[in-house]
């Protein structure tokens, strides 16, 4: 006997899929309600460590992973100017284990599609455009609307529905996410053929100007500064914008900046961070991913958090015979701490630069964050 039999998941992302397939694959009836009405074919890139990777491996997924995204070690770090000049090369610590690269970029709707499709191969019920909207808790299960209407009593609700989820709301927690003062450009280029593993400028006008590689043909470059109303911006505006902030920075920046245009995909966002504190649940209610906690991408592991909440979960209760006090207790035992830490880090590490703090020890915290993170969730 698992704790479940039939499972509702308000959201699409990573978070939920992680939880959605195994439970699935288990024989588990799974049926996700996600607002939008199709998966996103738009987007930018993601940076993925080894940890994450794990994850996809678990889900059955990381044949299609490898074949899409660009792995690599290490990370180099250069200063503003003509020449770039590289200031280190860092090794990174292998958060996936030797049996993983150290770190993979990847297209962010590729990534997204694999999932849907691993999801939708194991018998997962996805209905697009289908917006979770309450939640009552019964004495054996949990009422679920969408729509506005009632969909059914489901054994478990996971609200795996993002930053600002409705879900985190119905049930009554009240912490969410706020700004932590900066902005991000982000576009999707060509891969200028030096351009083999993350590259970060520190210095300059930017907080942070950087490319990872996603592809052979294509990587994607962002540009970090001060939290701006920059939302409206058109997409003509936006190019230009991004060409004249970067024009501090040379080496390869010389042709993203060449080759970025209209068809970049060129995307503004702030950065925020929040963690519930306590516990996740309420009753048969449980938020994960960034509905339950979010960072800036300092150390670039949400995605990787939303993975390893997802799987965790997913284990727990298929190992559980009830969704009871104990399995909750173990859940965030194995979650809270590991999440709270990369949330406390990124947001250190972005508070030292908003302060122009260059005397703070970045790569000491990047490196413990990592170690920890090679510990299996
Ligand atoms: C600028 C930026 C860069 C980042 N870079 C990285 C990176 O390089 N590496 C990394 O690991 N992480 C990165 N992250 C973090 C990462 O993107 C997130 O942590 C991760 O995508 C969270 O996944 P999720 O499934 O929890 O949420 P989401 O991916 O946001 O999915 C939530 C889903 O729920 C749906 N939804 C919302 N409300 C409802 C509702 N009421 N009913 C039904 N569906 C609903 C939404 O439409 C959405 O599809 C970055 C974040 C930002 C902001």
């Amino acid at each position: 006997m698992t704790a479940v039999s039939k499972v509702a998941i308000a959201g699409s992302g990573a978070a939920a899929l992680a939880a959605a397939i195994p439970l699935a694959e288990a024989g588990v009836a799974v049926d996700v309600f996600e607002l939008k009405t199709e998966t996103s074919t738009l987007g930018s890139g993601i940076t993925l460590q080894g940890n994450a990777l794990r994850a996809l491996h678990r889900l059955g997924v990381w044949d299609a992973v490898q074949k899409r995204g660009y792995t690599f070690e290490g990370l180099t770090l250069r200063a503003p100017g003509p020449g770039a000049p590289v200031i280190a090369e860092l090794p990174e610590i292998k958060t996936g284990g030797a049996d993983f690269p150290a770190c993979m970029g990847m297209y962010r709707p590729d990534l997204a599609r694999i999932l849907v499709d691993r999801a939708l191969e194991v018998g997962v019920r996805i209905h697009y455009g289908s917006k979770v909207t309450g939640v009552r808790q019964t004495d054996t299960g949990v009422l679920v609307d969408v729509g506005g209407a009632p969909v059914g009593e489901f054994d478990l609700l996971i609200g795996a529905d993002g930053l600002h989820s409705t879900v985190r709301h119905l049930i009554g927690i009240e912490t969410k996410p706020e700004p932590t003062g900066m902005g991000i450009w982000r576009a999707f280029v060509r891969r200028p053929a030096e351009v083999t593993q993350s590259q970060l400028y520190y210095g300059g006008p930017m907080y942070i100007a950087g490319y990872t590689p996603t592809g052979e043909d294509t990587c994607y470059a962002f540009l970090v500064e001060d939290a701006q109303d920059r939302f409206d911006v058109p997409t003509e505006d936006a190019v230009e914008l991004m060409r004249a902030a970067s024009a501090a920075y040379g080496g390869p920046w010389e042709e993203i900046r060449a080759s970025l245009g209209a068809d970049s995909r060129v995307n503004y966002t702030w950065f925020t961070s929040h963690l519930v504190e306590g516990a996740w649940n309420r009753g048969r209610t449980v938020v994960i991913g960034d509905a339950a906690h979010s960072c800036p991408p300092t150390v670039a592991q949400g995605a990787a958090q939303a993975l390893e909440d997802g799987t965790v979960l997913a284990e727990l209760l298929l190992a559980a015979d009830a969704v009871d006090e104990g399995l909750w207790a173990e859940f965030h035992a194995r979650r809270v701490p590991r999440a709270s830490a990369v949330v406390e880090a990124s947001v250190q590490l972005g508070k030292w630069q908003l302060e122009h703090n260059r005397d703070a020890d970045a790569a000491g915290l990047i490196f413990g964050i990592s170690q920890q993170m090679a510990v299996p969730a």
